[in-house]
């Protein structure tokens, strides 16, 4: 996957209301694994690379990935409606390695927006916010420039929705293994 650079002089966040709830990295590295993913050792060990999660995903976000197992392609253009949480991959699983933990999100992905965001060259754009049913993506004013997008990562999802229609591909999603210190546009 393109490794995307957060702005710079990106705010760091210290703690998430998920952080606080519990959260999972799915995959390792870039690879992003399914919502409800065991964490990667365990996941692995599982999964019987069956396709079921795949053959299930309706917004056709499941590929079939390195080795044969299943990831997550935010690819832009690819999967437009991003992950809806509707659980047919869950329910799909026969081999346990999806496996759905109270009081734990699906996973910890945010989006990370690059420096080719129209906003930050001074144009007016709010496709993203305009996108997120979570109203995730704030614009709060800026002296001396346009607003540029803001991300409340309580709020956010991970859903991917926000990269779909953005003019310029600035948004990828970022498998974030911290999660206490996640991006949130720009400074
Ligand atoms: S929850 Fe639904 S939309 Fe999301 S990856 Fe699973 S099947 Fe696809
Ligand atoms: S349905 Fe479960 S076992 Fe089958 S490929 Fe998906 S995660 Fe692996
Ligand atoms: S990934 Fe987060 S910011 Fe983007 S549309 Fe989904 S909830 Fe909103």
């Amino acid at each position: 996957m393109m490794q995307l650079r957060s702005f710079k002089g990106a705010v760091k966040v210290q703690v998430s209301r998920r952080a606080f709830l519990g959260v999972r990295h799915n995959g390792s590295g870039d690879v992003m694994r399914p919502p409800w993913a065991l964490a990667e050792a365990a996941f692995l060990e599982n999964c019987t690379r069956c396709d079921a999660c795949i053959d299930a995903c309706p917004t056709h976000l499941l590929v079939k990935g390195s080795g044969g197992f299943p990831e997550a392609d935010f690819t832009p253009g690819r999967a437009p409606a991003g992950c809806t949480f509707c659980g047919d991959c869950l329910s799909a699983c026969r081999d346990g390695a999806l496996e759905k933990i109270d009081g734990q999100a699906a996973w910890s992905l945010l989006p990370v927006f690059a420096k080719t965001c129209l906003a930050v060259l001074n144009v007016v754009c709010r496709t993203c916010g305009e996108a997120c049913e979570a109203r995730a993506i704030s614009f709060p004013p800026r002296l001396g420039g346009v607003s540029l997008p803001q991300l409340d990562v309580a709020a956010c999802t991970g859903c991917g929705a926000c990269l779909a229609d953005c003019p310029t591909q600035a948004i990828a999603m970022f498998p974030d293994s911290s999660r206490s210190i996640a991006t949130q546009g720009a400074a």
